[in-house]
């Protein structure tokens, strides 16, 4: 499939989303490419995210973040020089699928601001 999007001029505005969620599997991917066990990669990359209110009741496993120039925070695998994932082959499900169509709704957006703004490397706030 040929995409509209391209990652490479982009600095990674998926990758600053708070809740990337993690299930076993890519928890196990994480363990098998740092060679530790699952438990420690659990404990090493990501937390538990709990939201309680009286409709709803999330609880859930993501990636672990680090404040980041660009954006406020960002993935922790994200290299923040070269904007590119650091864990490409062991990165989570969610990431492989993401944005799961031709094209990317950031990166329109990004394309169209840095057309009106006559420069390239223009980056809005999102
Ligand atoms: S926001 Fe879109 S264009 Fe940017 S890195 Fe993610 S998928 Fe690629
Ligand atoms: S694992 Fe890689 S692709 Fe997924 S959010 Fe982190 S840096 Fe981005």
């Amino acid at each position: 499939m040929s995409v509209k999007y391209d990652c490479a001029k982009c600095p990674g505005y998926c990758c600053s989303y708070p809740r990337i969620v993690v299930t076993n599997k890519d928890v196990k991917r994480l363990a098998q490419h740092f060679d530790v066990s699952e438990k420690e990669a659990a404990k090493r990359f990501t937390r538990v995210y709990r939201f309680d209110s009286e409709d709803e009741h999330i609880e859930e496993r993501i990636l672990k973040h680090s404040p980041d120039k660009v954006y406020k925070s960002v993935c922790s695998f994200l290299d923040q020089g070269k904007r590119r994932c650091t864990i490409y082959s062991a990165r989570p499900t969610v990431c492989r699928e993401y944005p799961d169509g031709k094209t990317c709704g950031y990166y329109s957006f990004l394309k169209f601001e840095r057309k009106q703004q006559g420069d390239k490397d223009f980056i809005p706030s999102a």
